[in-house]
């Protein structure tokens, strides 16, 4: 896509965004006016377009951006779902007062967001999903259970699919809105993972409300909008992160007054450690450092399994690349960055974890002093799972990239109502 920003031919982004950093970075600004700045500026979410408050940027100029931002050590743009999934899809499909609604409010980090999409009856088959809205006057009626919400316990709006008409098709019947999650009907129950921490929950919606003017699309529409929220998913997944400073947004994490040199400075200070690291080359090179450093190189075993780690990490970007080039792109690229992503996920845990061998089981303080190999040999199974399975990404690509034929099924143009189901 080409940039809307004709500026970028006299001045390279780079130049841009560190004169704008330096005229705007101030570390006495509270958290809350910085992201705003960021967001008045549309460095918070470049790629969106103008009018959802970015700057049509491409996926390629946006993450210039942001290495700009984490190469300056400033606080990042609001991150999470919010960011990554909701607000390129209100702006794709939102109607232009929706777009007024809700996009601001995730750029500058004061509502967050998560995806109610996942059912316990319905993770893979997701258009089986069962949650119905029922219209009642102005408003939409919500009754369901999801499961695996991401961030749900700390997140002020849902992305909701729900079934509003079971007489249609699977596909057909199903709507996408805006779901307020603080309100009487609607409960979060946090979910504890191997990790040790809370990252997902399971949400019991029970006469929830959504206004009438919450439904992004139409009625019947949810299939097609959800499904550009799952393709953002994929390729952010595989895209990687750019490591710049992070706060969480949103009202329950309520960061707004912390000043945002004190946030810079206690991510200085803070261990490695914490949360699974990114799997890109700085990881590679921290553990093949690893590896000399324990004398672990001569073992040939190890010595094959770095290399085609390495040989992985380098298709990976050539993938990401042609994502980002319409001229290249053949339509299958962010399922198969989801892919790599997963693949990336568990052959770094199995080089680190012969690195450090038998220490690789001491949590925290290992002798190899490195705690983050333990959390990523814990986290490296969810990679495969989350945002749809690696067997669904390959389904995918053989049905829609390849042209092969359809898994056999009941027919698409079966009523919802009338599809067996289980119990
Ligand atoms: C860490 C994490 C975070 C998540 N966050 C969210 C979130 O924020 N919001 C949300 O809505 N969901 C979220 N999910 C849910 C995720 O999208 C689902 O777990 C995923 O789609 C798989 O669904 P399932 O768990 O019901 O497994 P199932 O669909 O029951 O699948 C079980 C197994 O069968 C295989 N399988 C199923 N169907 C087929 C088929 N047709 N062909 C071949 N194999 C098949 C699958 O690959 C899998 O191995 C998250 C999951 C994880 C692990």
């Amino acid at each position: 896509m080409a940039s809307a920003d004709t500026d970028t031919d006299t001045e390279t982004i780079e130049e841009q965004v560190g004169t704008w950093v330096d005229e705007n970075w101030d570390p006495d600004l509270t958290l809350g006016e910085w992201w705003q700045r960021l967001a008045d500026s549309g460095y918070a979410h470049p790629s969106l377009p103008a009018e959802a408050g970015g700057r049509g940027y491409s996926q390629s100029e946006a993450m210039r951006v942001m290495r700009v931002l984490a190469d300056r050590r400033v606080v990042g743009p609001p991150p999470g779902l919010g960011a990554m999934l909701a607000a390129p899809t209100i702006a794709e499909h939102g109607s232009p007062e929706q777009i007024e609604r809700y996009v601001p409010q995730i750029l500058n980090g004061r509502q967050a967001w998560c995806q109610l999409f996942s059912e316990p009856n319905a993770g893979s088959d997701l258009a089986g999903l069962q949650t119905r809205a029922v219209r009642d006057g102005d408003e939409w009626r919500i009754t369901g259970q999801k499961v695996w919400t991401s961030q749900g316990h700390y997140a002020d709006m849902g992305m909701l699919l729900a079934r509003t008409d079971a007489d249609l098709p699977k596909h057909q019947g199903i709507s996408y809105f805006a779901l307020p999650m603080d309100q009487p009907g609607v409960e979060v129950r946090p979910l504890k993972e191997m990790t040790g921490r809370t990252f997902f929950s399971e949400v019991f919606m029970e006469d929830a409300v959504a206004a009438g003017e919450a439904m992004i699309g139409g009625p019947g529409d949810g299939w097609r909008v959800g499904n550009t929220t799952l393709a953002h998913e994929r390729s952010s997944i595989g895209a990687g992160s750019a490591g710049f400073i992070l706060a969480a947004p949103g009202t329950k994490a309520d960061n707004f007054d912390r000043r945002v040199g004190d946030i810079v400075a206690a991510a200085s200070r803070r261990r490695v450690g914490g949360h699974a690291p990114g799997v890109g080359m700085k990881l590679y090179e921290r553990w093949t450092e690893l590896a000399h450093q324990l004398g672990r190189t001569d073992d040939p075993v190890l010595r094959q399994e770095i290399i085609e780690l390495y040989t992985l990490l380098r298709v990976n970007r050539l993938n990401l690349q042609r994502a980002r080039d319409p001229r290249q792109r053949t339509g299958g690229e962010a399922n198969m960055a989801k892919l790599f992503d997963a693949e990336l996920h568990r052959r770094f845990r199995d080089v680190s974890l012969r690195i450090v061998q038998a220490d690789g089981m001491l949590a925290g303080a290992s002798m190899s002093g490195d705690p983050q190999i333990a959390e990523l040999a814990l986290h490296a199974s969810a990679p495969s799972i989350y945002g749809g399975s690696d067997e669904i990404q390959r389904n995918i690509l053989g049905e829609r990239t390849l042209g092969l034929p359809k898994e056999p099924g009941p027919s698409r143009d079966t009523p919802f109502a009338e599809l067996p189901r289980n119990g």
